[in-house]
């Protein structure tokens, strides 16, 4: 089959040399367009020809939200506006948005990345790819949309929510690919359950972006919706958006377009890079990115790399799922836990559903306390509520190494949402 958007180099040693040269080429053109890049080189005591090997890529300061914000409403940028051709934001949930600018380049290359998403995960023009993710300013629309078209598969633009106008777009346009959030995807699929349409869709593929996803959930999306593949796709707006890397049909992680950007793993206590495989925040350096390039940005997911190459022959390098935020880690009786953690756990009990929520209290005696509140699964009765209670206390306890209470509801009790699945209230006055 013609591969139209290949990796850039033909193998990992080349990869090296490709990406030596974008990153003494983002360092110079920051240095020399931006000032805050200029300035923040400077308080470091840097100048990019001092950037020789990619190990010097350690000697340049990190930039955070934080500069995003300060920088506002054009942060970081580094071409004269007349080069500007879009400008998306960050939903902004706390304070100012993220602006991002994108040159008419940077819109050419994220199509580029994009459009390797829909060939890895095997699309084809005959495709028709439903696109329920929010349309506006923020990055997932646009995404989505431009690149199905620039791929030459059929764009259908349902937008977020109304299960209504879904249900009859996947039905009589025949849909084959579903592009949402994961939380979303699980309303579908509950819904397309409730109708009994799954023997009159003709769905093969879920691409689900920008959310934490159990394996239980993915699961249960799977089963309810009769698809066999589901394929994650990352999504940071500050790095162009949607399409950075995707997941490919050998295992869960996911690929990264390393021929676009550089993913350094650090421990956000030290911010020393961790070894190879262990568990870390998320850095990224981009290698051509004009208007708004990125220089060791944090972004404070977690996760780690897999040094194994990929069965499936792709050289492009893989990371794990996203494992949670540094920001989502929280201490409970001295104990640092990653909600993936009880993800984990949870998605290997059988008589539970995938929905669940955690609560932190502090009660009356001076402690903490952690309740983990989760749905028995839609077939089980509360005769293995006992069971489930002592096998799930039992497992996190030996491996979260704190001691829970658990809660047993109905199935269909805890909220669904069609963006991201609010699970943690810690309702802890601290
Ligand atoms: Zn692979």
């Amino acid at each position: 089959m013609l591969v139209r958007f290949p990796p850039k180099v033909d193998n990992l040693s080349e990869l090296k040399d490709y990406q030596l040269k974008g990153l003494q080429w983002t360092a110079n053109h920051a240095y020399n367009n931006s000032p805050f890049f200029k300035g923040h080189f400077e308080k470091a005591g840097i100048t990019p020809d001092m950037i020789k090997t990619l190990a010097d890529l350690e000697q340049l300061p990190f930039t955070t939200a934080a500069d995003f914000k300060d920088g506002y409403p054009y942060p970081m940028l580094s071409v004269p506006h007349e080069d500007i051709i879009r400008i998306h934001a960050s939903s902004g949930t706390t304070g100012k948005r993220k602006v991002l600018c994108y040159t008419q380049k940077d819109i050419d290359d994220w199509l580029d990345m994009f459009c390797r998403c829909y060939e890895m995960a095997n699309l084809t023009r005959k495709d028709k790819v439903q696109i329920c993710v929010g349309y506006g300013v923020w990055t997932a629309g646009a995404g989505f949309q431009m690149a199905c078209e620039k791929f030459g598969a059929m764009a259908i633009p349902s937008g977020p929510g109304n299960l209504e106008m879904q249900m009859t777009f996947l039905e009589d346009f025949g849909t084959t690919v579903l592009c949402c959030t994961a939380s979303m995807a699980l309303l579908v699929a509950q819904e397309v359950k409730k109708r009994g349409l799954k023997d009159k869709l003709n769905l093969k593929k879920i691409i689900a972006g920008s959310e934490r996803t159990s394996p239980a959930m993915k699961n249960k999306i799977m089963e309810l919706l009769g698809v066999e593949e589901y394929y994650d796709i990352p999504g940071l707006t500050e790095l162009y958006g949607p399409g950075t890397g995707l997941s490919c049909s050998a295992s869960e992680n996911l690929h990264y377009w390393a021929d676009y950007y550089i993913l350094e793993i650090i421990d956000p206590e030290t911010l020393k890079p961790v070894a190879p495989g262990e568990i870390g925040e998320m850095v990224y350096t981009t290698l051509s990115k004009e208007a708004a390039p990125l220089i060791r940005y944090r972004s404070r997911d977690l996760t780690r790399i897999i040094t194994e190459p990929c069965p499936c022959g792709s050289i492009l390098p893989r990371h794990a799922p996203i494992l949670g935020r540094s920001d989502d880690m929280f201490v409970i009786r001295g104990v640092n836990v990653y909600p993936s953690g009880i993800d984990t756990i949870l998605s290997a009990c059988k008589t539970i559903g995938s929905e669940y929520q955690i609560i932190l209290e502090r009660r009356d005696d001076g402690k903490d306390y952690m309740t983990i509140r989760v749905e028995r699964d839609e077939h089980s009765d509360t005769s293995a509520d006992e069971e489930s209670r002592c096998w799930i206390y039992d497992q996190v306890r030996q491996k979260v190494m704190v001691t829970p209470i658990i809660e047993i509801i109905n199935y269909n009790e805890l909220p669904r949402s069609e963006r991201k699945t609010k699970r943690i209230f810690d309702h802890r006055v601290i």
